[in-house]
């Protein structure tokens, strides 16, 4: 569902990522794990093109662009991969002004031409999904860090993307927070959603993923099983890295 080759991310001359390869398949989790700076969320931020590459191909569900064909891809190329994925972020950046379902709802009635009504009857059924409906009418500032990454979640998923992007969801919150998050993430996993996870919770690695992928400046030292990264680990940065979880 996520096929990325040779990508190449520079700030100014400061390489970020050095030819990251990396794929994801439909229906499975994958966790990013490294050091702060490895490069995680600059990774997230080109599949989504937040950030786009210098060089490499992104593919995310059915769309594609190749940076070394094209450099400079059209407007609407880039709209259209971008698509393909949702993101939530640690910091959640809900939008202040409007209530919980205007959240949720706002991307389908600006973006695809939704009706209001439509698109807040769809949002309510994604926010019963993230145990918000009750909160639908709410303002983000009433609402405590758990109860606003759920939303945050409901909204990345409103447009119905191919994939979940995920930059550290968990590591603004409190331990007890932090658990509702992964207990919605747990279950959309369960449902087959197919995630990209940037996250310093090896534990929620751990018991979350299908797929482990070890970065460290800005280069995938490591990838495998859940049980292989952790158990057993080749690479002696990764071993290091994981040594922490025990
Ligand atoms: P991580 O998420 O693993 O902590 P980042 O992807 O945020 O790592 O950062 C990777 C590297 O890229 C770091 O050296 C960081 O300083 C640099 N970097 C990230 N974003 C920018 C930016 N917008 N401008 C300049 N340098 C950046
Ligand atoms: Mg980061």
């Amino acid at each position: 569902m996520i096929c990325l080759s040779g990508i190449v991310k520079r700030f100014g001359d400061a390489p970020a990522l050095k030819g990251v390869e990396l794929s994801v398949a439909e229906g499975s989790v994958t966790a990013l794990i490294g050091p702060s700076g490895s490069g995680k969320s600059t990774l997230l931020r080109c599949v989504n093109l937040l950030e786009v590459p210098q060089q490499g191909r992104v593919q995310v569900g059915d769309e594609a662009i190749s940076f070394d064909d094209t450099p400079r891809p059209s407007r609407e190329a880039i709209r259209r991969l971008r698509r393909q994925s949702g993101m939530v972020f640690q910091s959640f950046q809900l939008f202040p002004h409007q209530n919980v379902v205007q959240n949720v709802a706002e991307s389908l009635v600006t973006v695809l031409d939704w009706t209001r009504e439509e698109a807040e009857a769809h949002s309510l059924d994604l926010l019963k999904k993230v145990g918000m409906a009750h909160k639908a009418r709410e303002w983000p500032a009433n609402l405590s860090g758990g109860q606003q990454q759920r939303v945050a979640i409901a909204r990345a998923l409103a447009a119905s993307p191919k994939v979940l992007l995920c930059d550290e969801p968990t590591s603004a919150l409190d331990p007890e927070l932090a658990a509702e998050v992964v207990d919605v993430l747990r279950r959309l996993a369960a449902e087959g959603t197919t995630m990209l996870m940037a996250t310093h919770d090896l534990r929620l690695a751990a018991t979350i993923a299908h797929q482990v992928v070890f970065l460290e400046d800005g280069e995938i030292r490591e990838s495998g099983s859940a049980q292989h990264i952790f158990t057993q680990p080749k690479h002696p940065r990764t071993q290091a890295f994981v040594s922490t979880l025990r």
